[in-house]
């Protein structure tokens, strides 16, 4: 069984980071140390399924995976943004299940949507618990109770087809654990998110994910070759060929639906050979807008790295301590580019990119930087929890646009930002992925905790997604839309959009059972 990671932080209770006293100095000085000490002892409320209730779900699952412990239900609660982690740290467990519910594979999930829809109970399908954006808090207003659909029994490697270079991956497998399994025939999925080492499969369906390594592998919804979800009212099952013209693309329905219209219950994707080389180096740029300058011409000449990534002037500036480090002036961006492949596809990658950097005005750095990115990569949330244990507020949003529009974009949501959190907050933001036509931004935000930090983030948050939507951007690259970005959403997608959705949960989920609340506005 996958380790749990702690309720109230990022990651197993083993690997709790704390501060170590040189930043504590920094902190101290930049928001004045302040102790943020957790609730311990809660209770998550009165279980509301009565034992008839609980009897339906044994007979589908067996005795021994219908959980209703106090521990087990906690664990259950809401996903791993900051205002969830402050909720949890203040022993706040309004969102928990009444019973975490552990099906065997598709017909159990089947089953239990049908007895769910006859029964009127929530079900909130639950992947990894990694979700930033509200989308494992659903209604249970009008419901019997609300379960969680917990996909952790669900982790087998289905089939791999080493001709077409496709793998079926269920559900639950969290990304280390498909990789493992990948990893045993020689292949690679190459989907790194931050949240790699507790994030699934299921999920990163779901939330049509993105990570590090998207310049190479591209994004999740864009390996995703073929699909099956169990909905309330029948099996679907799309991706018949590797392209096709036989119609709109149903596979778009479910990548991104976040549980809404069914639950996932196998993802076919498309898969490479696992790298026999990996390679990180960085570079200097004199401004955020020369680097960002250098990938769009790399992009749109078909020359990207496998990773490639820009930090803005702050952002370089605080990743590093000490700016001099990149160039001696004090000032400039730091870009990291990495290349996997065989030995041939690395050295001939990266020539050409090095060549089109250097002509760009770019100054390379070596691999240091590169590799102290690689040896990091899955660092920042740890140091969340270490820094929110000190009363600061620390928390990230992300967004995309194209190209001609970044600029104004980036300007308008770190102002929004510095404005709303005030003097002394920090606003860091870098380029996270690159496409021909447009790159997403992802923004880190830094403030003393006020005494409703919750309240202060959600001011903040909002400021941010109004100047995304004037700007013509949208409300989320990866994060996805849950509950928290849903009246946004609305304003991208527009009404006509709206009606689509609600007419697509209709016919899947006449009852609304799936995740209410969340994804449809
Ligand atoms: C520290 C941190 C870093 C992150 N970094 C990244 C990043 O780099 N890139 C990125 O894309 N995202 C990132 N995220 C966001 C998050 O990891 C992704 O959205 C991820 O894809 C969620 O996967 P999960 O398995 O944890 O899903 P969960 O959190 O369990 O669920 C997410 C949503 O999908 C639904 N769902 C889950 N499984 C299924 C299923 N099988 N069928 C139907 N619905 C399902 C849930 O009900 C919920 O609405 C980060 C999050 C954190 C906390």
């Amino acid at each position: 069984m996958t380790a749990e990671m702690h309720p109230q932080r990022w990651g197993t209770p083993d690997a709790a980071t704390v501060l170590p006293d040189s930043a504590l100095g920094l902190v101290d000085l930049a928001f004045g140390l302040q102790d943020s000490p957790a609730v311990t002892g809660a209770t998550p409320p009165r279980i509301a399924l009565d034992e008839s209730l609980l009897d339906g779900l044994r007979a589908i699952v067996g005795d021994a995976h219908v959980l209703v412990d106090d521990a087990t239900r906690t664990l259950r609660t809401r996903g791993k943004s900051t205002p969830d982690l402050l909720r949890a740290r203040a022993g706040d467990l309004t969102d928990a299940p009444d019973a975490v519910v552990r099906p065997s594979g598709h017909d159990e999930v089947a089953t239990l949507l049908a007895w769910a829809t006859e029964h009127r109970v929530a079900v909130v399908p639950f992947g990894g618990g990694t979700c930033v954006t509200g989308g494992l808090a659903a209604r249970r207003d009008g419901f019997a109770g609300l379960v969680s659909l917990d996909l952790v029994r669900m982790k087998r490697l289905l089939d791999v087809d080493m001709v077409s270079m496709t793998a079926t991956l269920e559900p639950g497998l969290r990304g280390p654990e498909a990789e493992a399994l990948l990893a045993g025939h020689g292949l690679t999925l190459g989907h790194y998110p931050q949240s790699f080492e507790h994030a699934s499969i299921g999920g990163f369906a779901a939330t049509r994910s993105s990570g590090q390594s998207s310049a190479g592998y591209g994004r999740f919804d864009a390996m995703v070759v073929a699909l099956t979800a169990a909905t309330p009212t029948g099996t679907m099952t799309v991706g018949s060929s590797p392209a096709n013209a036989a119609g709109p693309d149903l596979r778009q329905l479910l990548l991104g639906s976040e549980g809404a219209f069914g639950v996932i219950t196998s993802v076919t994707v498309r898969v490479r050979r696992a790298p026999a080389e990996t390679s990180y180096e960085g570079w200097r740029w004199p401004s955020f807008a020369a680097g960002s300058d250098a990938m769009r011409t790399l992009a749109q000449a078909g020359l990207l790295p496998t990773v490639i990534r820009l930090s803005d002037e702050s952002e370089t500036a605080i990743n590093l301590a000490d700016p001099a480090a990149i160039g001696g002036s004090g000032d400039g961006c730091l870009m990291i580019t990495g290349y996997e492949g065989t030995a041939a596809q690395v050295a001939s990658r990266r020539a050409e990119v090095t060549t089109v950097l250097t002509e760009l005005g770019g100054v390379p750095l070596g691999a240091e930087p590169g590799e102290k990115w690689s040896h990091g990569r899955f660092g920042a949330p740890y140091l969340r929890d270490a820094l929110l244990d000190h009363g600061v507020l620390v928390e990230t949003l992300e967004t995309a646009t194209f190209w001609s529009r970044r600029e104004r974009l980036y300007a308008d949501v770190k102002a929004a930002l510095t404005s709303s959190l005030g003097e002394g907050s920090l606003v860091l933001c870098h380029v996270s992925h690159v496409y021909e036509t447009g790159c997403s931004l992802y923004f880190t935000v830094a403030a003393r905790q006020g005494d409703d930090p919750i309240a202060q983030w959600q001011v903040a948050k909002a400021a941010a997604s109004d100047a995304m939507i004037a700007a013509g951007a949208t409300i989320t690259h990866h994060h996805a839309v849950g509950t928290d970005h849903r009246p946004w959403f609305a304003r991208e997608i527009g009404e006509v959009g709206v009606r689509v959705l609600r007419a697509v949960k209709a016919e899947l989920d006449p009852a609304g059972i799936l995740n209410p609340g969340v994804l449809i506005p």
